[in-house]
């Protein structure tokens, strides 16, 4: 299984992340990577939105 930040795909960018279990499946899945979760967390800062589970990814 394939993952791919969804924001990258979006704005048309590489976006592979890696590769899951089941490894023998075709399949894609959708994650985010560092730089876009360091641009939601800033988003969701600044609109006051509790990440709390997202933040101890930030350094
Ligand atoms: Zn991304």
């Amino acid at each position: 299984m394939t993952v791919v930040c969804a924001w990258c795909q979006r704005l048309g960018r590489a976006a592979v992340l890696g590769e899951k279990e089941p490894l023998d499946q075709a399949v894609i899945t959708h994650g985010i990577c560092d730089e876009h979760a360091l641009v939601v967390l800033a988003e969701a800062r600044r609109l006051e939105i509790p990440v709390r589970a997202v933040d101890s990814r930030a350094p």
